[in-house]
């Protein structure tokens, strides 16, 4: 499994996350759901370390991040990233490259002597993952930004798989695209269901309901509640829980 144990972090003196501790299943989909400013996006950003933890950790398989390495400067943030992928909320691809080199760039940097044929093959592999190769094969060589919104964030996901992580973190990965856009990244997230566990944060409850394992529940940069998604939507055991899900909130 993926855990993170214990994790605290915060903005100067302000504490944002206090000891979130939350597991995914490997190979399995974990939503994290909470309210604006609950500190979801934080909790990701530690993980991939765009933001300092103050205290805990996160293991997944032999990748580790915890307050000592996190703050050592041996650490090494590259090798981390690539074991943990990250996508974000709106589109960012990136906008001088095509659309193959978008998704070769982390694959040209970190296997350098890669034959070219073998190249093009796991550019095409990760892009047949996120669902985009049948879409984009006609151009490859054309600019990534004259793709749709949609289809940008499918290039972004591809990026990401290229390098075969071991976690692959979704900040509100549909927010910014239409009900279509949005059912093509959730079938290819349930699509890659024992290749990669995702972390997904979302704020629309019937998404995680729809496409994850295991659900936990933020609250003022705490954890209410973790549970198995069907357990926690049909029996939630904390009432602000329940109110949340209910809309009541
Ligand atoms: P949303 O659903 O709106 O994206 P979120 O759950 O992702 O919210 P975070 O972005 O993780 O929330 O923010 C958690 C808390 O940390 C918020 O109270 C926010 O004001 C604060 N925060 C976020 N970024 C900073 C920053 N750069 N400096 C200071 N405080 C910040
Ligand atoms: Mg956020």
């Amino acid at each position: 499994p993926v855990r993170l144990g214990n994790l605290s972090a915060g903005f100067a003196d302000r504490s944002v996350l206090r000891q979130i501790t939350v597991e995914a299943p490997a190979g399995r989909v974990l939503a994290i759901v909470g309210p604006s400013g609950c500190g979801k996006s934080t909790v990701l950003r530690c993980i991939n370390r765009l933001h300092e933890l103050d205290e805990g950790a996160f293991v997944s398989g032999d990748v580790s991040i915890g307050a000592f390495s996190a703050y050592s400067p041996r650490a090494d943030v590259i090798a981390l990233r690539r074991r943990v992928g990250m996508v974000f909320q709106r589109p960012t691809p990136f906008v001088t490259l095509s659309v193959f080199d978008n998704v070769a760039s982390g694959l040209r940097a970190q296997r350098r002597s890669l034959p070219p044929s073998e190249l093009e093959g796991l550019v095409e592999l990760a892009l047949q993952r996120a669902g985009l190769w049948r879409e984009v094969v006609d151009r490859l060589f054309g600019s990534a930004m004259a793709l749709s919104g949609g289809q940008q964030q499918r290039l972004c996901i591809a990026r990401a798989l290229a390098v075969q992580p071991d976690v692959l973190l979704l900040d509100e990965p549909t927010a910014s695209l239409d009900p279509m856009g949005t059912q093509r990244i959730e079938e290819l997230l349930y699509d890659l269901r024992d290749t990669v566990t995702v972390i997904m944060v979302t704020h629309n409850m019937q998404q995680a309901a729809r496409i994850s394992d295991v659900t936990a529940f933020l609250l003022d940069g705490r954890v209410v509640e973790c549970a198995p998604t069907r357990q926690l939507f049909t029996t939630p055991t904390d009432a602000r829980t329940e109110a949340y899900i209910t809309g009541r909130f």
